[in-house]
């Protein structure tokens, strides 16, 4: 039976709350601008510059003298030649080529059936936190088995296919156009919500607001940020309501990251008849951080993103894009490069992974057990101190040694995506020996592809620090002294003793 949209738990609300004075962030417009249309360009230029045509990076890249000097004879300026040579070298296949039907309407059915196993599988109603206006909203939460059923079904056409299974074909096949449609999807996404949040009106019935920064009046600034809180919709004839937000941050993108990545494995398999040691090591890494997090679904109500930040484009492109297509980098570079680490280096990023995992999972349990049951007999023995507003701010434990130690586990996990790449980088020549096949090189590449293969570990990093000074900024404008107190007791932002 089709499930009922979601019940509203609270009174009607009264009105907008007190507004708190809010700043723009990430740079404001100009920010907002640079990013919105600078992160396309990144994924392109990753996707492109780190190719299975000539080499990652692109071998032209690491001479630039001769990249920006044409032919004697040649009547081409410096810039005209050195764009001739990336073409060549990346496969570049025109704009027209970045897009077309079979992708776009491949990621059309990705996001139906993403919705449809939302609608139909068995689900638990979970309460959200209250919101400003006063009231709670209702989540459906089948995230968990919706990605067993979609893994079980790739699964089943892996045993009987091997790496020729449809779905692996495709992705390889597409997969600038898959990104280009994902980009494109993100970008309706936003523009959809944002017209759609001027319909919401102080005490509406449908508990909807606006977040607290995503109103500042600039058009460009709050189509980014994201204007509506929790922008939702009622899927025609079944009644079952969508919270866009909660949908777009656990589902299609998420999951797509492991799906792309396991796509890469199948590629690596279909090159060279086996599966190396580090492809393996990345996806199960990143599979287990995917199905922890929708195992633990409800974990996601009491985030930043959900509690305070809008739905446009920011979160949009986030979850949709960077986060499928930037975070399987190292599947996709090892697909092309099968490294093999080796018994000894296997276990050290093994170990890594492992203590990353413990410091995030079990700081983040702590917290959740706390807010949920401060009597629960796993927190009932830690400090704390009681704010004004209620809220009670945990003083020992784990979050008695830094103030976002859950940060620090997560940025170690990081670690363990990108060490099995080791010193990146390969090109890719004919081959002597065989003519007419190609061989994947090292020489003379070594460590070149370090800004492609380890840019996660240093963007997690900066992303972790702003995301610390954001949640730092909110919480001392809703504790005010209450939280002064707290930082004089938890000294350490995210490192015990170092930051
Ligand atoms: P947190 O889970 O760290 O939550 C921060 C909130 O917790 C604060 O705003 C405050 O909320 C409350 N809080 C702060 N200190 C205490 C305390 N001492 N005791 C009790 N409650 C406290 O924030 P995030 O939403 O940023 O992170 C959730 C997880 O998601 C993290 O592990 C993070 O690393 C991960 N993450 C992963 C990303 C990825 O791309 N892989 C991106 C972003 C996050 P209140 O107002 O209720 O007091």
């Amino acid at each position: 039976m089709a499930p009922k949209k979601s019940t509203k738990s609270a009174a009607v609300p009264t009105g907008p709350s007190k507004e708190e004075a809010h700043g723009y962030e990430f740079g404001g417009p100009i920010g907002a601008a640079l990013i919105s249309f600078g992160l396309p360009i990144a994924c392109y230029a990753f996707a492109f510059l780190c190719n299975d045509v000539t080499g990652c990076p692109a071998p032209s890249l690491l001479s630039p003298s001769k990249l920006f000097t044409p032919p004697t004879l040649s009547r081409q300026s410096g810039w005209q030649h050195a764009i001739d040579v990336l073409k060549q070298e990346t496969g570049w296949p025109g704009f027209a080529g970045l897009i077309n039907i079979e992708a776009t309407v491949g990621t059309l059915a990705w996001y139906g059936l993403s919705l449809m196993l939302y609608v139909l599988l068995p689900a638990k109603e979970v309460e959200g936190t209250e919101l400003k206006t006063g009231g709670r909203l209702m989540y459906r939460m089948n995230s968990f088995t919706s990605a067993l059923t979609i893994l079980g079904i790739c699964a089943a056409g892996t045993w009987a296919l091997g790496p020729e299974f449809q779905v692996w074909t495709f992705i390889n096949r597409n997969y600038i156009q898959l990104l280009t449609a994902n980009i494109l999807t993100s970008f309706f996404l936003a523009t959809f919500v944002y017209v759609r949040s001027f319909a919401v009106k102080a005490g509406n019935r449908d508990l909807r607001e606006l977040a607290a920064g995503g109103h500042s009046g600039n058009m460009l600034y709050d189509w980014f940020i994201g204007r509506e809180l929790n922008p939702r919709i009622t899927i025609p004839f079944l009644n079952t309501e969508v919270d866009i937000k909660a949908f777009m941050e656990l589902r299609p993108g998420l999951l797509g990251w492991i799906i792309l990545d396991l796509a890469f494995m199948a590629k690596q398999y279909d090159s060279y008849g086996y599966v190396t040691d580090s492809i393996i090591i990345v996806t199960v890494s990143q599979a287990v951080y995917v199905i922890d997090a929708l195992y633990n679904e409800p974990a996601i109500l009491t985030t930043i993103d959900l509690t305070t930040d809008g739905f446009g484009l920011m979160l949009a492109f986030g979850d949709l894009v960077w986060v499928p297509f930037t975070y399987s980098l190292q599947a996709k570079y090892l697909s092309v490069h099968p490294v093999m680490l080796g018994p000894f280096s296997f276990a050290a990023i093994l170990g890594v992974q492992g203590l990353g995992y413990y410091i995030f999972r079990a700081s983040n349990s702590e917290k959740n057990a706390f807010r949920t049951n401060p009597n629960d007999p796993s927190v009932a023995h830690l400090r704390y101190i009681e704010t004004h507003t209620g809220s009670k701010l945990l003083t020992s434990g784990w979050w008695g040694t830094a103030r976002h130690i859950n940060y620090l586990g997560d940025w170690l996990m990081s670690w363990s995506y990108c060490l099995p790449t080791l010193a990146a980088g390969y090109k890719i020549v004919p081959s002597i020996m065989t003519p007419g096949t190609r061989l994947v090189t090292t020489d003379g590449m070594a460590g070149a592809a370090i800004p492609v293969t380890y840019f996660f570990m240093l963007y997690f990093a900066v992303l972790l620090i702003h995301r610390e000074m954001r949640d730092e900024e909110k919480c001392r404008r809703k504790y005010g002294k209450d939280w002064e107190r707290y930082c004089d007791k938890v000294r350490w932002r995210i490192v015990p003793g170092i930051y």
